[in-house]
This record gives C-alpha cells, structure tokens and sequence, in this order.
C-alpha cells in the first residue's frame, strides 16, 4: 500500500515548550498521527508527568526532556544526548516563547533581553544542533512558531513582535541554507488561543471583545485547529514547501 502523503507514523518529533498550552496540544496532535514524540520544558518532574499521561492517551512512544533554551550551552548539550538516546528527530517544533508586557517607554531592558532570548536566540541554538543532524541524514522538517505580531504590531508588545517578526525571517534564512539538505524550514503563526501566557487577556472581557470583533471567524482559536497546518509541514506532503509563514487566525492578518 502506498503510505499517506501525511503519515507521521514513526518519525521523531521534537516540541520545545511543550510542558503545557500550545506545545502541548502541537504534540499531542504529532503524537495522534504515529509519531514518537519528545516533549520537553524546564521543569523535568512536570514534562515526565505529562509524558506519562500523552503516552497513555494517544498510545504513542513519548519521550521527556529539559534543558533551558535561552542557554546555548545547555541546549546544545541536551540535543546531542537526545540525538544519542534516540536518534536524530524528523521533526524540530521550535514552539517554546515568552509574552512580557509593558509601554515602550517604560519596557525594562532586562524583559527585552528574556524575550530576544527566549522567542529568538533559541531558536538559533536549539535548530543548529538538530539540523546539522538532520543534514547529515538528508532529511528533515522544521516548523518554528510564529504569531499574527510576525506581521502586526500592537501597543504594548513591541520587543515580543520584534521576535516574532524575527522568526519569520529566520525560518527564511534558515529555508535558503537548509533545502540543499532536503530539509523543509517553515512557520505557523497563530492568532489568539487561550493559554497561560495570555491568561491576563482572555480574564479581561474588552480583550474579549475585542478578539471577536476585529477576528473575521469572531472568536479565539482552538488548539485541535493548528494541527492540520502542523501535520501537512511535518510530513511528505510538504516536500517542496519551505520558507513559508502560515497564520492559522481566523483570518485577523487577512483584515484591516
Ligand atoms: P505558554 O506560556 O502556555 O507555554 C510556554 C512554553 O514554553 C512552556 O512549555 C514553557 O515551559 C516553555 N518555555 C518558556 N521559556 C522557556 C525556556 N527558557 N526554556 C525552556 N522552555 C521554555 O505559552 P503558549 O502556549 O501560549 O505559547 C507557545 C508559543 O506560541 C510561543 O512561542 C508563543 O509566542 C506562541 N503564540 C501563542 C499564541 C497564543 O495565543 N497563546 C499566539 C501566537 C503565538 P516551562 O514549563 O519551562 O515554563
């Protein structure tokens, strides 16, 4: 029989920030679709846990790591261990980030340096490490993790669209430097779901509002919606697509 164009059955998916929200679910969802799963965050006990009950839902191989991803060292070094326990990944989710908040002019230097970190150089640090590998396999697929602020800006989160459009163009660069590997390097930006790291804006009924009014689908997304753009970047079907940014936001970044 010939395999699915989107079968993940087997393929080693690393998810950095998949302790909890977004992450969580991008695994869960990979998982669901046959893959062998390493889920990963800082807290070792808590990945575990999580771990022990995703294996248990979805029947899935899932593996747990924990490194810090805004030390190059550290990252570069749990990379490697894992490469060595279990193999090179097919798949690098660079999900793991960081929302802090506050007007320009009054935005410390030092939450500039944690969102820079965090949202962009790790990306940097964790990809390197896992694309050298895959290089030398031949394959590969990274999907970095974007957000409507790779496109839009808004008032009080200017250092963290500044990552974000970072992103965008780093899953460019690295698409441009990669593809002779038969490596694909793409991003999915989501619009607003409701996680920990939000949990300010989803408590605050004008935000609400305001979601369902300027989002054409008039609601927040749901975690179960981004995994069919996950599974396409992950799997066969998207072998000569790379360098792409895709919002998956109801449509917000299509409207003024
Ligand atoms: P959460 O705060 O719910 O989860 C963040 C995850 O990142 C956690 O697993 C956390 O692990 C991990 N993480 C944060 N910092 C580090 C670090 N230094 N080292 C290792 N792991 C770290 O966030 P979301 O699920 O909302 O966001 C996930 C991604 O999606 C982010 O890149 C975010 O920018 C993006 N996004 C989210 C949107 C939304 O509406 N929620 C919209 C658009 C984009 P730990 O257990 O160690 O804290």
């Amino acid at each position: 029989m010939t395999p699915s164009l989107f079968d993940l059955k087997g393929r080693l998916a690393l998810v950095t920030g998949s302790s909890r929200g977004l992450g969580n679910a991008l695994a869960r969802g990979l998982a669901q679709q046959g893959a062998r799963v390493i889920l990963h965050g800082r807290d070792l006990a808590q990945v575990e846990a999580q771990a022990r009950a995703m294996a248990d839902e979805t029947g899935a191989s899932v593996e747990a790591v924990s490194f810090d991803v805004t030390d190059a060292d550290a990252a570069r070094a749990a990379v490697d261990a894992l490469i060595a326990r279990h193999g090179t990944p097919d798949i690098l989710v660079n999900n793991a980030g960081l929302q802090r908040r506050a007007p320009f002019n009054e935005f410390a230097p030092a939450d500039w340096d944690a969102l820079v970190a965090t949202n962009l150089s790790s990306l940097f640090y964790v990809s390197q490490s896992v694309t050298r590998a895959m290089g030398e396999r031949g394959s590969g697929k990274v999907v970095n993790i974007g957000s409507v602020q790779s496109k839009l800006a808004r008032e009080t989160i200017a250092p963290y669209s500044a990552t974000k459009g970072a992103v965008a163009m780093l899953t460019q660069g690295m698409a441009a430097d990669l593809a002779r590997f038969n490596i694909q390097v793409n991003c999915i930006s989501p619009g607003y779901f409701k996680t920990e790291m939000n949990t300010a804006l989803w408590q605050d009924p004008a935000f609400n509002q305001w979601v369902e009014k300027r989002t054409p689908a008039q609601r927040w997304g749901h975690f179960d919606e981004l995994i069919g753009t996950l599974v396409y970047l992950c799997s066969d079907a998207s072998s000569f697509v790379s360098g792409q940014n895709i919002f998956v936001d109801g449509g917000m970044t299509s409207v003024v």
